[in-house]
């Protein structure tokens, strides 16, 4: 209990400093947009799969300048991870320079010797997607033949070397009904679960509706920041060509770390923030219960493209209290 309560409290701490100096504290690196599986609601589109992505030595370049600015958090993410032929060379050269770090991956390619190396890696977390324990409706989702087996696999050999895992979804009509399922098999094993968790995709209504961030912090929402999640102003993403953008899933605003380095890079991507909120925060409709009214500004700017704007059905929802707001609290 005192070790929880110090836990929170260095991250407390770690979180305040670093949205007083504009460190980038929590970063997500997509390391690869290529994948194995082709997931109906996969918010990576298709023309994006076969892009080039940094080499091990350009991302190593990356990660130096992150530890510079005060990065702790770094997730790896992609398409899927373990495409790349670099991986463990990625993550130890991350793990020697001192971060904290989750992976989010299908699961589907780790085999035995990957499982050890990441037992040895002593990571935060690896995050497997379980779509549902029904092998026919998994692999509808992951539309990838003899899916089920690998990630059921691949969540043993990981649970059988004790490694932190986490296992996520997204609520869809095809695994609806198997969700309640899902999560007893993560309690079951004790793993941090968080099912039905939602991505956006601007093809799919139903994944908008979704109200937890699968990246972002649950913070309660703030006047002063537009972004429950903190994006731009202590969080950011890193796509496989090395640009910064505030959430993985919009490709916004795309500001090249090549360019000036990643400090000169993620001053800018402060800045886009900055004048966003800015404009926002200081306006009516930011103040008070308007703020616990706000929907995902990602989700704003995929659906209306602007960062600021709820739906009338959603806003009436939460006053309603039918529904909780992004930060899982009540209205
Ligand atoms: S595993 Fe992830 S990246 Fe790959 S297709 Fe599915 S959602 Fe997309």
């Amino acid at each position: 209990m005192i070790q929880e309560r110090h836990s929170l409290q260095f991250s407390h701490n770690l979180q305040a400093s670093a949205q007083k100096n504009y460190a980038p504290l929590r970063v997500l690196f997509e390391l690869t947009y290529d994948c194995n599986f082709d997931c109906i609601h996969c918010y990576v589109p298709k023309c994006n799969r076969k892009i080039k992505s940094l080499t091990a030595k350009e991302i190593f370049l990356i990660l130096n300048q992150l530890q510079e600015l005060g990065c702790f958090h770094l997730g790896f993410s992609g398409g899927e991870i373990f495409l790349r032929k670099d991986i463990l060379d990625i993550l130890w050269y991350a793990k020697k320079k001192g971060f904290n770090i989750i992976l989010l991956t299908n699961g589907s390619l780790i085999n035995r010797h990957i499982a050890e190396e990441l037992r040895k890696l002593t990571l935060n977390k690896v995050d497997i997607t379980l779509h549902s324990l029904n092998r026919s409706h998994f692999e509808a989702i992951s539309r990838a033949k003899g899916s089920y087996v690998k990630v059921m696999r691949a969540i043993e050999l990981l649970h059988q070397r004790k490694v932190p895992l986490g296992i996520k979804n997204c609520s869809l009509a095809l695994n609806r009904d198997d969700l309640q399922g899902v999560k007893e098999f993560a309690e079951k094993l004790g793993v941090v679960g968080r099912i039905g968790a939602g991505v956006i995709s601007s093809s799919r209504e139903d994944i908008m509706q979704q109200d937890t961030c699968v990246s972002g912090d649950r913070q309660k929402p703030d006047s002063r920041h537009l972004f429950p999640c903190r994006a731009g102003t202590s969080s950011m993403v890193i796509n496989p060509q090395g640009q910064l953008k505030l959430c993985p899933n919009i490709d916004y605003p795309l500001i090249h770390a090549r360019k000036g380095g990643v400090a000169e890079s993620w001053r800018k991507l402060n800045n886009v923030v900055k004048k966003i909120e800015n404009e926002y925060c200081v306006s009516p409709q930011a103040r008070g219960r308007g703020v616990a009214l706000r929907w995902c500004p990602a989700k704003s700017w995929v659906k209306y493209g602007n960062f600021t704007q709820t739906p009338a059905d959603r806003r009436n929802a939460l006053e309603k209290g039918t529904i909780r707001n992004m930060a899982g609290v009540p209205v």
